[in-house]
């Protein structure tokens, strides 16, 4: 194994993805800990996210996931790494950006590597229903595997976050807000982007325990009806859930329906709960939100949402 050196007796850790959701809320997490040197890679260190992370003390480097050697660099005197790779603007091309990503893991010799992956959604449903952006990941952390590198998995549920950005409740005639996918009654895992950096920074801190693992990150497992009552009640206003048939989103129309029309139809089919997950969330990270308390801190920007989407 490699030699490493830690300048000022603290480890590096590099972070992918610092400028987004995922390696953002880790980012935050790595450096409020005071345990580490928190380097973050973007393709823009000029970026205003990127100007953000060095003022609250990260270091910035430069690299792109389609280019290896980048990330050698990057991962240069390195004791651990946090990779996400992002399928939604790369789409396919994430398997390849995935695997240079863990090549240079192991070329690197990085002692810990957490990787936000998903299970095989395909495999889960007897190859019915294709969704790459789970597929793809979980053939990357198979390769991880394959490479025997030291390795721990997270599998972030939806985030609540995606009410702001892909879901948000629409007003219709009735007065009512309505939000709808094909989940139907099965229970749909979810967590808030917050908590995903506090639950990666406490599997860095123990390797001990959790080198190997596979961690589900998930502070909600209710049925959406019963998110829907969540919102309404926190919110003031009526919010409902409306059950989408996979063949109706899948036509939809807009970039990767179908691809999510299946992810939804393999969770209301296969995944009845996630109550282990849940639970071990907790234990890891008590302070992780429910809905109903991440909703009560974003209150204010969650009904000035709805009163754009009721103009919109
Ligand atoms: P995000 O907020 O859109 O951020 C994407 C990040 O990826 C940015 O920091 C960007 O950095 C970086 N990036 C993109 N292409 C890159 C490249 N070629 N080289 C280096 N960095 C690159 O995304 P996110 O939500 O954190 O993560 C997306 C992933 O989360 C997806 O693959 C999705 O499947 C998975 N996921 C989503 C959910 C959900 O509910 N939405 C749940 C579980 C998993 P720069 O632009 O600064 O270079």
């Amino acid at each position: 194994m490699q030699q490493h050196h830690f300048p000022g007796g603290r480890p590096t850790i590099l972070v992918t993805g610092a400028t987004g959701a995922q390696g953002g809320s880790v980012a935050r997490a790595l450096l409020n800990s005071n345990r580490y040197n928190v380097r973050c890679l973007t393709r823009n260190v000029h970026s205003h996210n990127a100007l953000t992370l060095r003022l609250a003390g990260a270091e910035l480097v430069a690299g792109d996931l389609d280019d290896k050697d980048s990330l050698v660099a990057a991962m240069k005197d390195c004791y651990g790494v946090f990779g996400v790779t992002n399928f939604w603007e790369h789409f396919g091309k994430e398997f390849s950006q995935g695997q240079n990503l863990i090549d240079a893991v192991a070329a690197s010799g990085i002692r810990h590597f957490i990787f936000s992956g998903l299970p095989g959604y395909a495999e889960l449903a007897g190859g019915q229903f294709p969704v790459p952006h789970c597929d793809i990941k979980a053939a990357l952390e198979n390769y991880t595997r394959q490479r025997e590198i030291p390795a721990s998995f997270v599998h972030i549920a939806f985030y609540y976050e995606n009410f702001f950005s892909f879901f948000p409740p629409q007003k219709k005639d009735d007065g009512c807000f309505y939000f709808g996918f094909p989940q139907g009654n099965t229970r749909l895992a979810m967590a808030s982007v917050e908590d995903i950096g506090p639950i990666v920074a406490q599997l860095f801190a123990c390797p001990e325990i959790y080198l190997h693992r596979t961690v589900g990150v998930v502070g909600e497992d209710r049925t959406c009806r019963e998110y829907a009552a969540i919102m309404s009640r926190v919110l003031g206003v009526t919010v409902r859930y409306h059950h989408i048939q996979r063949d109706i989103f899948s036509g939809l129309g807009f970039p990767g329906a179908e691809e999510l029309a299946n992810m939804f139809e393999v969770q209301r089919l296969y995944i009845p709960q996630r109550s282990a997950d849940l639970m071990e969330s907790y234990c890891i990270h008590p302070g992780m939100q429910s809905l109903e308390s991440w909703l009560v801190r974003h209150k204010h920007q969650f009904l000035q949402l709805l009163n754009e989407t009721e103009y919109a």
